[in-house]
């Protein structure tokens, strides 16, 4: 997808991808995978992450950085968003029928979707289909996000927080943020992004941020998880710095809902 070729516009533009991704969400080749988050203290699953990924009828598997950005720029990311929001309510659904203990089921969402002034009620309307508590939905939104149009964001969020939903700041700690969007904002919830996490614990710069961010999240009453956690390492220092959550490959990577049930039988890993 990020070659334009069989694109026969000739102008490089995407126009056939456009029209592929359009299929894509009517036509029933995305699908989800799901990645556990789990409790640092007790290693048991706490909550998944909801990640898109297209089945292209030609190229097979296509994850979402080639897709997702083409989406944003052409608008097609509502009705996807909206796939998303949806099949992740239902799936929540269909674990808790199973009788698995429930966990919260996190989705992303991205800047158009936000702006979507239906957005709320969209949100409504998945729980009430899918007859699934709010408690149990966790909206993750990047800081870029609410930072674009401040007093709109602030009435999204609080529409969203009467409903009842939790909401994260995603990718915490990543290129230009700053902190105005934690004073701002109702979060419930700072994801430490997997840059910070990365070079955790050998060098001290990392060191000292990710305490500083984990401190932080602790003082302004946010929950906080870490990104991108590979290594033992990194978990003994997440265990010593009390940060609550984690998710990564040291778990789990992203897998199959029926996968995902297997392990909440056990509600590890
Ligand atoms: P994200 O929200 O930051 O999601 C985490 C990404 O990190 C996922 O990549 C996940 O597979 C990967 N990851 C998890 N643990 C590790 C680890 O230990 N090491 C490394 N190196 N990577 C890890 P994925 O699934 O390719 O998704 C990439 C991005 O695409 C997501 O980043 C998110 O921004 C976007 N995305 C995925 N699904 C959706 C969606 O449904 N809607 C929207 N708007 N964006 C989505
Ligand atoms: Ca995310
Ligand atoms: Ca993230
Ligand atoms: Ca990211």
């Amino acid at each position: 997808l990020q070659h334009h070729d069989g694109d026969s516009s000739g102008l490089g533009m995407p126009r056939g991808e456009q029209e592929e991704l359009h299929q894509a969400i009517t036509c029933d080749q995305l699908f989800l995978e799901y990645q556990p988050q789990v409790d640092v203290a007790t290693g048991r699953i706490t909550g998944v992450e909801a990640l898109v990924r297209w089945n292209h009828p030609a190229k097979g598997r296509v994850p979402p950085v080639n897709f997702i950005p083409l989406a944003e720029e052409t608008g097609l990311i509502v009705p996807l968003g909206l796939w998303v929001l949806n099949e992740a309510c239902r799936q929540a659904r269909s674990w808790q029928d199973m009788g698995l203990a429930p966990v919260t089921v996190a989705v992303n969402v991205s800047a158009k979707q936000f702006a979507d002034p239906d957005f709320a009620s969209h949100v409504a309307e998945a729980l009430e289909r899918n007859r699934l508590q709010s408690r149990w939905l966790e909206l993750e939104v990047t800081e870029s996000v609410v930072m674009q149009n401040a007093e709109r964001a602030l009435a999204m969020m609080e529409q969203l927080r009467a409903i009842g939903v939790r909401l994260s700041i995603d990718d915490f700690g990543s290129g230009y943020s700053s902190l105005a969007a934690l004073k701002t904002f109702p979060f419930d919830r700072l994801k430490m992004d997997r840059s910070l996490v990365e070079a955790l614990p050998g060098d001290k710069t990392a060191v000292a941020i990710a305490s500083a961010v984990i401190s932080l999240a602790q003082t302004l009453k946010l929950s906080v998880l870490a990104e991108g956690v590979e290594t033992d390492a990194q978990m003994d220092f997440l265990r010593h710095a009390h940060c609550e959550e984690a998710q990564g490959y040291h778990f789990s990577k992203p897998v199959s809902p029926e996968e995902l049930s297997r392990m909440l039988q056990t509600r590890l890993p």
